[in-house]
Formats: structure tokens, sequence, C-alpha cells
């Protein structure tokens, strides 16, 4: 019999936590730089101006109603989420070689991805996914959760704070052939630290030479340098090389549609004379997968982001919201390295610069990153990430001291 007496208490989820722990400080000055989310200069979520005009169309509309989507999602929203990652004149597009599917935000595509290769990905007894150390801890759970067993490689430099570029073609080269390899697109949490394109067309090269499968984790395009086209170049450059694979896309931080649960899963067959068989087949085994994961994916976000992304005046009105967040996490990262300069806090601080997207490794340690809490309030998880986002014109001074403190 089942005995729920046995079940053993779980951790508590250290991110979940640490927001917890932040809302329940009642110091005037806390800072939170913990969690993954947007916020502007006074330190509030924001709502996408163009995410706002969206939702007032879709309000207005006599004709919105509730009904369930198809399984795959909503088709002028999957279409579109294909031009806004492939690039609209992709040859994957025209040769038919892609197929997606609506999914709940990035989680809910990695989920499917993972389940489908668990199910379907099967190049030799022994297959492994590899994932990039330290990485967003969720692959862990999602991937171990549908049975695939993972190691990693290394992806970050405590020297350089840095990419270790040696170390991830290292490990690529020596692991099993047909692998399956997870790759952030761009701005990598937690590091901030992404491949340059010389080195992608390397990596792209060793996953070749070993009949990898490469599995792209896309939830921060347009969110990190501001420009589209250069935050999907990876994915790109990959798709160009004639590559097989998958990308989980979210919508959560480029859209600030976090809650809403807007993503896409694509999987892209290899160019081949019956790739568009193939493509069928491989839509009609995910369509099981997602009838059974979750019927039909929810609904409201992905009108939201349909509407902006099919629309020529709100797609360029999104783009310059883009810039705003993105322009603002540069602007952060500016001024704290400077500030961390001018205050002589031991160490270099070209990283916070060097880095791209929401996060920031600042190489704190973790003895520096409960003193931090302790003595001046200020939330970042134990391996020293912070969100730029988190940062202001007003706390930034005082965060650069709280760092200087606890490193001094
Ligand atoms: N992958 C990565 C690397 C992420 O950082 C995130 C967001 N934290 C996700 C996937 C998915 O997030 P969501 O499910 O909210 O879209």
């Amino acid at each position: 019999a089942f005995n729920a007496d046995a079940v053993p208490q779980a951790p508590e989820d250290p991110l979940f936590g640490l927001m917890a722990a932040y809302k329940r400080d009642t110091d005037p000055n806390k800072v939170d730089v913990g969690v993954g989310a947007y916020r502007d200069d006074n330190a509030k979520p924001w709502v996408l101006p163009v995410v706002k005009k969206a939702d007032d169309l879709l309000r207005a509309d006599p004709n919105l109603n509730h009904e369930y989507l198809p399984i795959a999602g909503l088709a002028e929203f999957t279409t579109a989420s294909q031009k806004l990652i492939l690039g609209a004149d992709s040859p994957a597009i025209k040769d038919k070689r892609v197929t997606s599917l609506q999914t709940v935000s990035g989680t809910g595509a990695v989920h499917l991805g993972a389940l489908f290769l668990s199910k379907f990905y099967k190049p030799s007894s022994k297959r492994t996914v590899y994932f990039s150390d330290p990485t967003w801890p969720n692959h862990f759970q999602i991937f171990s959760n549908v049975g695939l067993s993972y190691k990693t490689y290394p992806y970050f430099s405590k020297e350089t704070r840095g990419l270790n570029f040696d170390g991830v073609i290292d490990t690529l080269q020596n692991a099993d052939e047909g692998s399956i390899i997870v790759l952030h697109a761009c701005a990598h949490n937690p590091t901030g630290v992404d491949p340059t394109q010389e080195q992608w067309k390397k990596i792209a090269e060793v996953i070749r030479a070993k009949k990898h499968f490469p599995f792209f984790d896309t939830a921060y395009q347009g969110f990190a340098s501001g420009d589209l086209a250069r935050d999907g170049w990876a994915i790109r450059y990959f798709i160009e090389q004639g590559f097989e694979l998958c990308i989980a896309q979210s919508y959560a931080k480029n859209f600030g549609l976090y809650g809403e649960r807007a993503g896409c899963f694509h999987f892209v067959t290899a160019p081949s004379s019956d790739a568009q068989s193939t493509v069928i087949r491989v839509a009609s085994q995910l369509a099981i997968l997602q009838r059974s994961e979750i019927s039909n994916p929810p609904a409201y976000g992905a009108r939201i982001a349909s509407l902006i992304l099919n629309d020529p005046t709100l797609f360029a009105e999104w783009e310059r919201d883009l810039k705003t967040m993105s322009g603002r996490i540069i602007d952060m990262r500016k001024a704290l390295r400077t500030k961390l300069e001018e205050l002589g806090t031991p160490g270099t601080w070209n990283h916070i610069t060097d880095q791209i997207g929401m996060f920031s490794f600042t190489g704190l340690t973790e003895e520096q990153v409960l003193k931090v809490r302790e003595d001046s309030h200020v939330y970042m998880t134990k391996n020293g990430r912070i969100s730029m986002a988190g940062l202001n014109k007003h706390n930034i001074d005082y965060f650069a001291k709280a760092v200087d403190k606890a490193v001094k």
C-alpha cells in the first residue's frame, strides 16, 4: 500500500525561498537582485506599453471567447514564432522542415522537447544530455523527470569570469557520440557569458563531428542585446549549417508575459528529400504528447504575442520596448562597474560589462553573498548571480557600497 507518511520533505526551491526572505525583510533599503524578472527604474514590474496596447485591443474584441485552442496552439502564434527565431527568410521555413507547438512558456517547451527525445531519440543504448555547468537549475529536473541521464560540460571560468571555451570543446569532443547538447541561445543563465560567433562556429563543428543533437533554449531573444537577429544568431547559424535540432522558446522576458505562460517548441529536421514527411510524423507524435500533458496550451498570452508579432506597427513598437529594457540593463552594467572601480573594490570588474542579458555572475563567494544579505539586506542567489534588472538609479550606489563592504 502507498504510505504517504514515507514521503520525504523536499528542499525548498532556492530561488523562491530567497524571494520569500526578501519579502519578509522590513529594511527600507533592501535590494532584490535575486529574481529573474525585469524591473523598471523604480524597481517595479513593467508592463510593456505595446503589450498593454495589445491587451486593450483584445479586451475590446466582442468576438473573443474562452474556447480551447487546438492541441498545437494558436497557428498565427506558432508561425510567427518560427519567423521570429529562425528569421523570416529561413531555409528551414521555406523547405517546410519545421514543426512548432505552443507550450506552457519556456519551461513547457523544454519539457515537451525532453519528453519527445526520451521517447524517440535513440542513437544508441547510451544517450546522455549535456548541460553547461552552471545552467538554469530546472534543466536538471526537467530532463531527469523524463528518465534521461545527464552530465555537464564546463562553461564558466572562475579566473576570467568568462567562457571556459577549451573546457566546452574538450568535453563535447569526448562525450559519447550522439549526445544531446543543451545550449543557451543567448544571455546564458546564470552567467551572462555567451560564446562569440567564432566560438559558436567551433562548437557547431564539434557537435557535427560527434553527431551530437543540439537542443537550444532561448529565453532572452531581443532582451539581451536589444536586437532580435543578433540574439538569434547562434540558432540561425546552426540551421544554415543543416543541423537537425530543437528549440525551446520563451516569451516570458522579452514580452514581460511571465505569468501568462506563452512559449513555443520547434523541431527542425535536416534538409533531405523526405524532410517534409519526417516533420509531419514528428508533429503527429508531438501532438499526442501534448494532448496527454496539457491537452492544449493557455490562450491569452499567446494571443497578445501573436497580435504584436503579426502587426508591423506593433512589432516596431515592441522592438523599441526591447531596447528600453536591454538599454536600461546595459546602463546598469556600466554604472555598476564604474562605481566598483571608483570604490577600489578588490578584484577586476570588467566582467560586469562583458557579460550580457539579465544576469551577471559577480564572482562573489557564498560567504560574501551571505554577508551582503546580513549586513546590507541585499538578496542574491548563493552562486553570486545578480539580476541586473534589480538595480536602478536609486539603489545602485547603495548596492555597490554593499558589495564593496562584503568584498573588502
Ligand atoms: N530557460 C532558461 C535558460 C531560463 O532562464 C528561463 C527563465 N528563467 C526559462 C528557460 C523558462 O522560463 P519560463 O518557463 O518562465 O518561460
